[in-house]
């Protein structure tokens, strides 16, 4: 039996059969809450939220954000929505109505509920940003009409339209800008460079670096941004966001390659090809407002997350999978 507990909440977690969602999922189950996990398996996997199958306190629903929806809930993460790029380009115009639809159902919803509803957004909203390191204040370097748009312009349109709500109509909102983030649960196809780093490495494949590898991004284990999102939600109305959440310490894709290699033991096999269009040159949070108002700081270390998350896909044992 679950363990009774007078501030247990019913909290939904939309895109919670996702890398970062069913980690949140687990988080909050641990916290002694129920979830709701709400997922349409487009990048996300019933396999990530297999081990809930029996918890009396989580139930999953099949169901697309760009529909309404209709549930009894405390709590709102939005967190639907393809994050890699091979993903998000793949079907561009069904990514922007997640972004946008999908923001405009949920906000709804915690309109007519009154809940708090927080909104998994992005360091993409800089896009190539010409500030470094980037403060929430910078409003970003971001190409319109490019093959990163349907992510970067539907995450800031949904942003706009958080604290439109927010202004409008007073609906309680979060937003959290997102910086990299990786750790088990990435899906071995998913495009993203440290699952394909990783599972290169593993199978004696090269490793793909995409341009010259000089580019630069700052990457968070995933128990670290958890942490985030939920202090973020808790924090209450006088912390909204947006706040970027994310670690900061910065490499190179040449020197995140030496790590993988070195960690896998893999013989050194690098492979060069041509680096994607629109792709940032750099990327690095300024953390000092989730210091401040969060109490936040990333606790895990690049090589020991690597370490894990190496360990994970090792386990997989059909590392030819998605
Ligand atoms: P993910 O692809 O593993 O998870 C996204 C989940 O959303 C998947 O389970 C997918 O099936 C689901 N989904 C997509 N479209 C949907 C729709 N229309 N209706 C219902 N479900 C839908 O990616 P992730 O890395 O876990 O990202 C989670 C969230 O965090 C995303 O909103 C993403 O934009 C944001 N984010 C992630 C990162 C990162 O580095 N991981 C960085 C910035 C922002
Ligand atoms: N990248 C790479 N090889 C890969 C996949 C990605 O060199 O196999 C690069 C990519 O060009 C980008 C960085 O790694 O500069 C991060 O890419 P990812 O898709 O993980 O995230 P995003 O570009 O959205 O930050």
């Amino acid at each position: 039996m679950p363990q009774l507990n007078e501030s247990r909440k019913r909290i939904l977690v939309t895109g919670g059969a996702g890398f970062i969602g069913s980690h949140l999922s687990d988080r909050l189950l641990a916290e002694g809450h129920e979830v709701i996990c709400v997922d349409n398996l487009v990048t996300g996997s019933k396999r990530n939220i297999a081990h809930l199958d029996d918890n009396p306190r989580f139930a999953f629903h099949l169901h697309d954000v760009t529909a309404p929806l209709d549930v009894a809930v405390d709590e709102i993460y939005n967190l639907a929505c393809p994050a890699s790029p091979l993903h998000y380009q793949r079907d561009p115009v069904q990514t922007v109505k997640t972004a946008v639809l999908g923001a405009i159902n949920l906000l709804d919803l915690a309109m007519r509920l009154g809940v708090p509803i927080l909104q998994a957004s992005t360091s993409e909203i800089y896009g190539d940003p010409l500030v470094h390191p980037q403060p929430e204040g910078y409003w970003g370097n971001v190409n319109p009409a490019g093959p990163r748009a349907c992510y970067d312009e539907g995450k800031r349109c949904a942003e706009t339209l958080f604290f439109d709500y927010h202004r409008q109509y007073g609906v309680d909102i979060r937003v959290a800008r997102i910086f990299n983030t990786y750790g088990p649960r990435l899906r071995r196809a998913d495009g993203r460079v440290i699952s394909n780093f990783i599972v290169q490495a593993l199978r004696g494949e090269p490793v793909t670096i995409y341009g010259n590898g000089g580019q630069t991004r700052s990457f968070c284990y995933v128990s670290d941004m958890v942490d985030g999102l939920v202090r973020l939600m808790s924090a209450g109305s006088g912390a909204i966001g947006p706040v970027n959440l994310g670690n900061p310490r910065e490499c190179t894709m040449r020197d995140l390659a030496q790590l993988v290699l070195r960690e896998t033991a893999a013989p050194e096999s690098l492979v060069y090809l041509p680096l994607p269009a629109d792709d940032p040159r750099q990327r690095q949070p300024d953390i000092r407002l989730a210091r401040t108002a969060l109490g936040w700081d990333p606790s895990v270390g690049l090589e020991d997350g690597i370490r894990t998350t190496i360990d994970y896909f090792r386990h997989h044992p059909d590392l030819a999978g998605d």
